[in-house]
């Protein structure tokens, strides 16, 4: 008889995960609560809708990380990509989505495998035993979030993602940027340079605040703020009490010395945290925002040494409950308190669609090799869907960590012989590799499956 697997949410990921694991043979339940329950931003009762842009994002697979998600997805026969491929509207590089067509499609093609069945209602508890996957999302509903909670523990789940920018370290002027811990703290040399300093004198101060001030924002969605304004103020609030506010705050000039100019006092300091593991990624000490995307890149350009920067990904504030996946999940997803049960989507600090997806995909066929008897080789770090897991189960740093988006920082540094090419080379060097280290993965996938 086939094992059973149950799902919690019927969206982005908890549709993918149910494709997998259906098209591998298991009976999956998909647990959803619209309509019957609803969240603020979901309209329909339609599986795997899309809450608000109607975009995937780039679909060059060559040269983007998340195109290269794409391309993982399809060579994996994702029915969320198959379904945003078929309702494809023109957006010239990116990959638009007619909306409703899209959610319609997908539930239509799910509903109608003989082995997967919809079963409406909220689950307000974590499950005893079975096999489940929870892809319940940025908005999980309140009594199930609760539960959660109370198996992991209270600073294990958030509400909010506060994320501030994150730096490509390579795209830092060291020139003008050096590497101090504030007072020199630590007792090795790495946590003595662990952060990177950005100095600024009064002037330039000055013309920052009143960027920040004038800046484009994005307002908050009704009831959307609810408990979020604890230690994580927008920057331009910040800037709005005050002129001096940050730099009595993130901004403190205290405890570093700038090598390049040791006689003089910086008015202001900005400090960036390294982000992963590979310190291929830094993250800009508390400066979450709610300044629109290109306003962003034109105030953070202004920050000497960050004149030339390239965004891994850009600040925000959101609803957005999340688990601190880095401490709580296995390399496998599962929660390492309750191996029976796997998280997947944006609840395992991944964001996006296109990473809600391919996380689904991921733990759809990581749980029908565990249901089934098989063992599968990890997922190669090198492939978009790898490094993202690998990010989200270990790479990340727990103690700050904030929702990601995929993208190259999370990579392993590829190899370039002949030296240090352009960035296109690169990209284009890392997203050979993926490709083929993606097929092999699948082949053996496929193997372990004969
Ligand atoms: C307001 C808002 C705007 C966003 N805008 C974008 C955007 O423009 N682009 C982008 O890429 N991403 C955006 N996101 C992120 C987006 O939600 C995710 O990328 C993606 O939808 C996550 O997929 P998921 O499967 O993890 O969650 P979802 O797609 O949200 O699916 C989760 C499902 O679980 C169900 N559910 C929740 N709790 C329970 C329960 N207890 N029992 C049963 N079912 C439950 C929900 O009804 C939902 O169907 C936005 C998020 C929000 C909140």
């Amino acid at each position: 008889m086939a094992q059973t697997l149950h799902i919690v949410g019927g969206g982005m990921a908890g549709a993918e995960a149910a494709w997998q694991a259906a098209n591998a043979g298991l009976d999956v339940v998909i647990h959803e609560m619209r309509p019957d329950v609803e969240t603020f931003a979901h309209r329909t009762g339609h599986l795997a809708e899309m809450v608000c842009s109607n975009s995937f994002r780039s679909d060059d697979s060559e040269q983007n990380a998340v195109g290269l998600l794409h391309w993982e997805m399809r060579a994996a026969g994702g029915l969320i990509m198959e379904m945003a491929d078929a309702h494809r509207l023109p957006a010239g590089g990116a990959l638009a989505v007619d909306r409703d067509a899209f959610a319609e499609a997908v539930t239509t093609r799910l509903t109608a495998l003989p082995n997967v069945r919809v079963e409406p209602g909220e689950i307000d508890e974590l499950p005893g035993d079975g096999h489940w996957i929870i892809a319940t999302g940025p908005l999980t509903s309140g009594a199930l979030a609760e539960a959660i909670r109370a198996e992991t523990a209270a600073d294990q789940l958030a509400f909010f993602d506060a994320i501030a920018p994150i730096v490509y370290a390579e795209s830092i002027d060291m020139t003008r940027a050096w590497r101090q811990s504030r007072y020199d703290k630590g007792e090795t040399e790495e946590e003595r340079t662990a952060y990177i300093n950005c100095p600024m004198d009064r002037e330039t101060y000055e013309a920052f605040i009143d960027a920040l001030l004038a800046a484009d924002k994005t307002e908050f969605k009704p009831g959307e703020t609810a408990g979020y304004f604890d230690g994580c103020l927008p920057i331009e609030v910040m800037a709005e009490r005050g002129r001096e506010t940050l730099r009595h705050g993130p901004m403190k000039p205290v405890g570093l010395t700038n090598p390049h100019q040791p006689d003089v006092k910086p008015y202001a300091v900005v400090q960036l945290r390294r982000d992963n593991a590979l310190g291929t990624l830094y993250n800009i000490v508390g400066f979450q925002t709610k300044m629109k995307y290109g306003a962003q890149t034109d105030v953070f350009r202004m920050i000497p040494g960050l004149e030339d920067a390239s965004f891994a990904r850009l600040g925000g504030i959101h609803r957005n409950t999340f688990i601190n996946s880095p401490t709580l999940l296995d390399g496998e997803m599962r929660l390492k308190s309750r191996p029976n049960i796997r998280f997947a989507g944006q609840i395992t600090g991944v964001e996006g669609y296109v990473e809600s997806a391919a996380m689904g995909l991921l733990a759809g066929r990581l749980a029908t090799a565990e249901l089934t008897g098989r063992s599968l080789p990890p997922v190669p770090a090198t492939t978009a869907t790898g490094a993202l897991v690998t990010h989200i189960t270990g790479g990340a740093e727990a103690k700050t960590f904030q929702p990601m988006n995929v993208n190259f920082g999370l990579f392993p540094p590829v190899d370039l012989k002949g030296g240090r090419r352009n960035r296109p080379a690169r990209y284009k060097a890392y997203t050979d590799r993926a490709k083929s280290d993606w097929l092999g993965w699948l082949a053996a996938n496929a193997q372990n499956a004969a």
